[in-house]
């Protein structure tokens, strides 16, 4: 059964269905070229601990675009679902907040690659911005990727 953390979610086809545990109701938006090109905008996502668990996995493709993260989508209907490290796909997932049933309670937390933001959008709030090098810093990934 779901605990009070577990979410569940889906791609817009229903071709992939999860629920994964969110002990942290926040979302950030990334601002890289890569996650802009992947989920047509910047991408709202939230950092969840461990691997989503399937109810269909139907659709669910991975796109290894760095050789050091996957990207989690529905083949069938092209939603933009996941993104994990390769070299420890279960130890954590960033799910895009809007595969999520649920996410009006989802506050924003920070923007990050916020050295990547084109000048032509602003989100014109408050929270803290984080650079490309101090975020792979914190996940223990050398700048520029491997
Ligand atoms: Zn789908
Ligand atoms: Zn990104």
């Amino acid at each position: 059964m779901a605990t009070d953390q577990q979410r569940s979610g889906g791609c817009l086809c229903n071709a992939v269905r999860f629920e994964i545990a969110v002990p942290e109701a926040v979302f950030s938006i990334c601002h890289c070229g890569m996650c802009r090109k992947w989920s047509a905008g910047p991408l709202m996502a939230v950092q969840c601990p461990g691997a989503p668990i399937f109810t269909n996995q139907e659709g669910l493709a991975w796109y290894q675009g760095t050789d050091w993260a996957q990207r989690g989508f529905c083949a069938r209907c092209g939603s933009s679902l996941f993104w994990r490290l390769a070299e420890t796909p279960d130890a954590m997932t960033i799910v895009s907040a809007e595969s999520f049933d649920s996410a009006d309670d989802l506050k924003l937390g920070r923007h990050i690659y916020v050295d990547a933001q084109p000048e032509r959008y602003d989100f014109g709030d408050d929270r803290p911005r984080v650079t490309e090098a101090e975020l792979l810093a914190e996940l223990g990934i050398a700048p520029g990727g491997k």
